[in-house]
C-alpha cells in the first residue's frame, strides 16, 4: 500500500562470506554476555527484586544467559497508572512524530542486529537464520506501521456522503493498550504489537512471554533511546498469573493485542467481558492445526522442500507451521520416500552454528509435552522418519524432528507446537471430505496446497476456512506488507498483522459533522 518506496529490511545473507564473517563476529561478541532485565516503569528499569528468574540457554541448560526480575501486582498498577497519565500527551502528538520514533527504533534494531541475534539464540534457542529473520520482521513491523500512521492518520480523511456533503474522519488512539506476546517471535511479534499500538496513538503496557523477557527488555531500552517517551511504554516481565491476569482485569485497559494459545485468548476474552466498563477491542492471533494438501499433479521434489521447511524450520515452533500433510494416495509412497531422505539430512544442533537446520525447543515443559505426544502416537501411528539428535545436545531441550503416518486428522486433539509432522493419505474422490475435516477442527490459520491443477487449488482455496492459504510454496514466514498474517475461527480474531487494516483496530474513529 506504500508504492515503490517501501522495502523490507535487507537482513544478512549468511551464504555470502563477506557478509557472514563480520556478522558472525558481531554475534560472537555476545557469546558470554550476561543480560539483566526487569520491569521498566516510566523509563526506570527495576532489575533487582526478590522475584528473579535465572535465564539459561535452551540448547545447553548449564549456560547462563542472564537474570530477569519479574513484576509484582503493585508494579502492574503503577505501570497502568503511568501509561494512562501519559495517554493525553502521546495521543495529541502528531502521527508523523510518533512514526519518527518508530523509524528510529527500526534503524537502531538494524544497528544492533548482532546482539539481538545473539539474544535470540541464547535466550530463545533460535538458529542464526531464524534470528536474522526475526530482527528483519521486527524492523519491518516498525516501519510498516510508522509509514501507515504518518500517511493515513496525519490528516483527517474526507468522506464524501452520497448526498454530496463531505465529512472529516479522524483516527485517534483509544487509551492504554495491553500487548501480550509469545516467546516464539520474541522481538517481531512483541514489537509488532507495541509499535502498532503506539503508532495509532495509544500508550502501552507490554507483557512479554516470561521465557523471552531479556529480548523484550533490550527492545524497550532501544525504544526509549529512539525517543518514545518513558510514560508511553511500560514493560512488565512476568507470568500470566502475576502480570497478565491483573492487567487484563483492570478497567483502565482500553484494548488488548494478544498472540499465543487459543486457551489463553479465551481466558483473556472472558476477563475483558467480566469487567464492569465499556467493551474494548481484543485482537488475538492464536494456534492452528495447519494442513497441506498435495494432489497427484504436484511436483514431489518441490513438495518435499516445502514440507520440510514448513514443518521443521524454527523447530516447528511457529503458529503457521505445517502439522498435518494430506497426500493423495497415487503419489504418497514417492513423496513419503523423499521426505524420509530429506529428514535424514536435517542437521539438529546448537543454534549458533551455520550448519544447524533445527535447534532446541524453548524449554523443558515444551519438550516434555511434545515427547508425551510422540509417545501417545506410537499406538495409533506409524513412524515414518525421525532425525537424530547429536550427543553434543544432551544438556539442551531438544526434540527430534519426527514424521508419523496417522489414519486421520481426528487422532489429533491439540496443536502440537514443535517439529512433529503427521501424514494422512487420501483418495482422489475424498478431497472435499479432507477439506471438511480440516475445517471441522475449528482452527483456520495457514494451509498449504500443492497442485498444478488450477481448478483443484482454486477449489481448495474457496472451500477451506483459513486465514492464509499458500499455493505451491511453503506455508511459513509471512512477510510484513506482502502476506498479511492472521487466522479465522479458533485461530484468531484478525485483522491481519502486517496488513492494511491492523492499525485501524487500535484506533477510535471520530467524525466531524457540521
Ligand atoms: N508470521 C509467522 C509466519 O508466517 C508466524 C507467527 C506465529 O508463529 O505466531 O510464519
Amino acid at each position: 500500500i506504500f508504492g515503490d518506496e517501501r522495502k523490507n529490511s535487507a537482513g544478512v545473507n549468511i551464504e555470502i562470506a563477506s557478509q557472514w564473517q563480520p556478522f558472525n563476529e558481531s554475534v560472537q561478541a555476545f557469546a558470554q554476555h550476561q543480560w539483566l532485565a526487569g520491569p521498566i516503569i516510566n523509563g526506570v528499569a527495576v532489575t533487582d527484586s526478590e522475584n528473579t528468574f535465572a535465564v539459561t540457554a535452551p540448547y545447553d541448560r548449564r549456560e547462563s544467559v542472564g537474570t530477569v526480575a519479574f513484576a509484582n501486582q503493585e508494579q502492574v498498577k503503577q505501570a497502568i497508572a503511568i501509561a494512562a497519565g501519559t495517554f493525553p500527551q502521546w495521543s495529541a502528538c502528531p502521527a508523523s512524530e510518533r512514526a519518527e520514533c518508530l523509524q528510529r527504533l527500526a534503524d537502531l534494531l538494524e544497528a544492533h542486529t548482532g546482539e539481538l541475534v545473539a539474544l535470540c539464540h541464547r535466550e530463545a534457542g533460535k538458529t542464526i537464520q531464524d534470528g536474522i529473520d526475526e530482527i528483519r520482521e521486527a524492523v519491518d513491523f516498525c516501519r510498516f506501521y510508522a509509514n501507515q500512521a504518518s500517511e493515513e492518520f496525519a490528516q483527517p480523511k474526507s468522506v464524501m456522503g452520497f448526498d454530496g456533503t463531505t465529512r472529516q474522519l479522524s483516527y485517534q488512539g483509544r487509551g492504554v493498550f495491553a500487548c501480550i506476546s509469545p516467546w516464539n517471535f520474541p522481538l517481531a511479534i512483541f514489537l509488532g504489537q507495541v509499535s502498532a499500538a503506539l503508532a495509532a496513538g495509544n500508550t502501552v503496557v507490554a507483557k512479554p512471554a516470561e521465557q523471552t523477557s531479556l529480548i523484550a527488555f533490550r527492545a524497550i531500552e532501544l525504544m526509549l533511546e529512539a525517543g518514545v517517551p518513558a510514560g508511553a511504554i511500560q514493560l512488565l516481565p512476568g507470568t500470566g498469573a502475576e502480570v497478565g491476569a491483573p492487567l487484563t482485569a483492570d478497567t483502565r485497559i482500553a484494548g488488548v493485542a494478544f498472540t499465543g494459545s487459543t486457551e489463553t485468548a479465551q481466558r483473556i476474552n472472558r476477563s475483558l467481558a467480566a469487567r464492569d466498563c465499556e467493551p474494548v477491542p481484543f485482537i488475538a492471533e492464536t494456534g492452528g492445526q495447519n494442513a497441506m494438501i498435495v494432489d497427484s499433479t504436484a511436483l514431489p521434489e518441490q513438495v518435499v522442500r516445502d514440507v520440510v521447511r514448513s514443518a521443521f524450520a524454527s523447530a516447528g515452533q511457529r503458529c503457521s507451521a505445517l502439522r498435518v500433510l494430506f497426500i493423495q494416495q497415487d503419489i504418497a509412497d514417492r513423496v513419503i520416500g523423499l521426505i524420509k531422505g530429506a529428514m535424514a539430512e536435517l542437521s539438529v544442533g546448537r543454534p549458533e552454528l551455520h550448519s544447524t537446520d533445527v535447534g532446541p525447543v524453548v524449554d523443558a515443559t515444551a519438550r516434555d509435552k511434545l515427547l508425551t505426544h510422540i509417545q501417545s502416537l506410537k499406538n495409533q501411528a506409524t513412524l515414518v522418519a525421525q532425525a537424530t539428535i547429536p550427543a553434543t545436545c544432551q544438556y539442551g531441550d531438544f526434540v527430534a524432528p519426527s514424521a508419523f503416518e496417522i489414519p486421520s486428522i481426528d487422532v489429533l486433539e491439540n496443536e502440537n507446537f514443535g517439529p512433529i509432522l503427521h501424514i494422512v493419505r487420501f483418495k482422489a474422490n475424498e478431497l472435499d471430505q479432507v477439506i471438511d475435516q480440516i475445517n471441522h477442527t475449528g482452527f483456520g490459520l495457514t494451509m498449504g496446497v500443492h497442485s498444478r491443477n488450477e481448478r483443484t487449488y482454486s477449489h481448495i482455496e474457496r472451500r477451506a476456512r483459513v486465514g492464509n492459504c499458500y499455493i505451491n510454496r511453503d506455508q511459513v514466514g509471512a512477510v510484513v506488507g506482502v502476506q498479511p498474517f492472521g487466522g479465522q475461527g479458533l485461530s484468531g480474531t484478525g485483522p491481519k498483522a502486517g496488513g492494511p487494516h491492523y492499525l485501524y483496530r487500535f484506533t477510535q474513529d471520530c467524525v466531524e459533522a457540521q
